[in-house]
């Protein structure tokens, strides 16, 4: 029996709450999730055109929708409150229709001697969300989520053990860029990078997430390079080959994970329905159509993926392609039983797979001890929250 069968506890690592929730108490049981249908608007789920149509139905002038975005993406001001050029009537209206912001952050966590920052928010219908902003000396990354849980269900991912309980909206994803745009600028430094990443599959949420990059990127915005994002997916295939055509010159990370169906199928069920071949032959297509190099994001097991024989299996597989191979060693999940292999099998793993000619890099998560594997800090608050409610009806 592996650790694909029997998913067993393991030691849990430790979290550093900085800004702990004052009430943790306080925070509401999750209601029901909201759907498309009953879903709210925010600010940020509004592209600068739609806006401005707000904007006029609530009685204001067309022009403001720029000094809004101005404020909100160029100055990155927390609120209506600080637009001071905006007359007071019209921020009131705007704060009752269109909340700035629809999620609340409920606790920050630091890691890696401040230059990673967990933030863990909750959305207006309960939910727990989570987003990573990491400083690197060359560049700030954020890692945003673009679901509440995932429906894909990798045997290895704090995210998918719960299933999938509702797409974020547009507004919520460019909520968790702006704040890290803002966090980064209270540190002196400038949002550069942005891979989603963190909990869902992007590709199965694909009209809010070609929503959300559509606001990012526009100029009169946030104006962020479509090239500085990059998408990851676990391989839903048609999204890939829709990604191909869309205006945006994004990047493409695809998680591999193993380079047979037999054990691929094992660790991403989406295998089954999207085989390696056919996975291949999607990013080949959209390596023709874009001209743009695809990662491969591997990570890495002790015991499941690891053995000399795959490495060289995996580069037979990738060779000849545009492509790069991510190697991230296993972030170690509460529940699950893979553990990570040692370093130096980490890097005797990427070293044969650059003998075989594939560009190789291993990425070393941020934020180990801070619970930061996509997913676990969402499960973390939950079963606290969970703790804290049982102790109320037990006193
Ligand atoms: N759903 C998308 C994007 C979110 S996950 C996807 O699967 O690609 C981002 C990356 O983290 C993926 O490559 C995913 O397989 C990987 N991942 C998830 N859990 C992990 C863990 N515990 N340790 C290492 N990598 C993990
Ligand atoms: Fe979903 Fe990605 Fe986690 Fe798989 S690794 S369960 S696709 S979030």
């Amino acid at each position: 029996m592996t650790a694909l069968d029997t998913p067993q506890p393991a030691s849990a690592p430790e979290s550093t709450p900085v800004v702990p929730n004052a009430d943790p108490a306080s925070v509401p049981v999750p209601a029901r999730p909201f759907s498309r249908r009953t879903r709210p608007v925010g600010f940020f789920d509004l592209p600068l055109e739609q806006l401005e149509e707000r904007i006029v139905a609530l009685g204001g002038e067309r022009y403001r929708a720029k000094q809004l975005w101005t404020w909100a993406y160029g100055k990155l001001v927390p609120g209506y409150d600080a637009m001071t050029n905006v007359p007071a009537a019209l921020r009131d209206r705007l704060a009752t229709d269109l909340p700035f912001g629809s999620m609340r952050l409920v606790r920050e966590f630091m890691a890696d001697d401040g230059e990673t920052v967990k933030l863990l928010y909750q959305t207006v219908d309960g939910q727990f969300v989570e987003t990573v902003l990491m400083l690197y000396p060359d560049r700030a990354t954020v890692c945003v989520s673009c679901q509440v849980g995932c429906a894909v269900g990798c045997a290895f991912c704090a995210t998918g053990l719960g299933g999938l309980t509702r797409n974020l909206t547009a507004g919520e994803i460019v909520q968790q860029t702006v704040d890290a745009a803002r966090r980064a600028r209270e540190m002196g430094r400038a949002l550069t990078n942005l891979v989603m990443m963190g909990m869902g599959e992007p590709m199965q949420n694909y009209a809010e997430t070609m929503a959300f990059i559509g606001i990012i990127n526009d100029h009169q915005g946030l104006n962020f390079g479509a090239r500085r994002i990059t998408i990851s997916t676990s391989g839903i295939v048609p999204r890939i080959d829709a990604l191909a055509k869309e205006p945006y010159q994004v990047n493409l990370a695809v998680s591999l994970h193993a380079p047979n169906d037999e054990l691929r199928s094992r660790l991403v069920p989406v295998n089954n329905r999207w085989p390696i071949a056919e996975l291949l032959a999607a990013c080949d297509r959209y390596i023709a159509a874009t001209g743009r190099r695809i990662s491969f994001e591997y990570a890495l097991m002790s015991g499941i993926n690891d053995s000399d024989e795959i490495a060289h299996e995996l580069g037979r597989l990738l060779r000849g392609r545009l492509c790069h191979v991510n190697v991230i060693p296993f972030n170690p999940v509460e529940v699950l039983k893979f553990e990570r292999p040692t370093t130096a099998g980490i890097d005797r793993f990427a070293d044969i797979l650059r003998a075989e000619g594939i560009p190789t890099t291993v990425r070393y998560s941020r934020g180990l001890d801070i619970a930061a594997a996509c997913g676990q800090l969402r499960a973390k608050h939950e079963e606290e929250q969970a703790h804290l409610a049982e102790m109320s009806v037990a006193s």
